[in-house]
């Protein structure tokens, strides 16, 4: 029995497996980005992109922090179509979903964090000329690629009434060689998504960015 479990433990996941494994993992992120006030007052969400492609989506307009692993979507990544809904009808799935797809389809992300965090906010109201100016902090080297000296760009974008509106100034953003390096874009009024190449990846952009976020706050006030 012991050598079974050793070999158990030594194999990657696949299949079923690792698809509860990130389900179970999700649910754990909400939890802990819920007691940071990231998440909180049912805003906010995430992602993660399975080994085949498909995405697991958090559902929309729900307590963060009590969603439950069966609660998570099946989601096609390309057209965005619903493969597996959870048992429990009256759930939807985020209306982020078609900005995780497109950071997702930009910049390769495995897994993609909607933050409503204050922080967030207040650093969007700091932007010049649509972008946020981060520089002279230890912590951007949390980025992955950055350096603590490097002057780091983030988009800010303009909040739209319905967040799937968002879509097109996101894409834009994606696209714009000043943000090569940005691993979150910020949204007026409203919060930021940040991403990574798994979710433990993203777990790291997000308390970093928010670290981020709160110290040039604090720096200008
Ligand atoms: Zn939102």
């Amino acid at each position: 029995m012991g050598c079974r479990i050793m070999t158990d433990m030594l194999q990657p996941l696949t299949g079923e497996r690792r698809e509860l494994e990130q389900r179970e993992l999700l649910c754990e992120m909400l939890r802990l980005f819920y007691d940071k006030g990231w998440v909180s007052g049912t805003g906010g969400g995430l992602c993660a992109r399975l080994d085949d492609g498909r995405l697991l989506v958090a559902p929309t307009g729900v307590h963060k922090e009590r969603v439950q692993p069966d609660d998570l979507f099946l989601v096609e990544p390309v057209e965005g179509t619903i493969v597996r809904p959870p048992a429990l009808q009256s759930l939807r799935p985020s209306e982020c979903t078609p900005i995780f797809r497109a950071v997702i389809r930009a910049r390769g992300a495995g897994s993609v964090v909607h933050s409503h965090a204050l922080s967030a906010v207040l650093a969007a109201d700091l932007a010049d000329e649509g972008a946020l100016l981060i520089h002279g902090l230890e912590m951007l080297k949390g980025v992955r690629g950055a350096a603590s000296a490097d002057a780091h760009l983030v988009p800010v974008i303009v909040n739209t009434p319905r967040e799937s509106e968002l879509v097109e100034q996101v894409e834009a953003a994606l696209a714009d060689p000043r943000f090569e390096a940005t691993g979150a874009i910020l949204v007026s009024d409203h919060g930021a998504y940040i991403w990574g190449i798994d979710v433990w990846e993203a777990k790291r952009h997000t308390e970093v960015y928010h670290f981020l976020f709160e110290a040039v706050k604090a720096r200008r006030a």
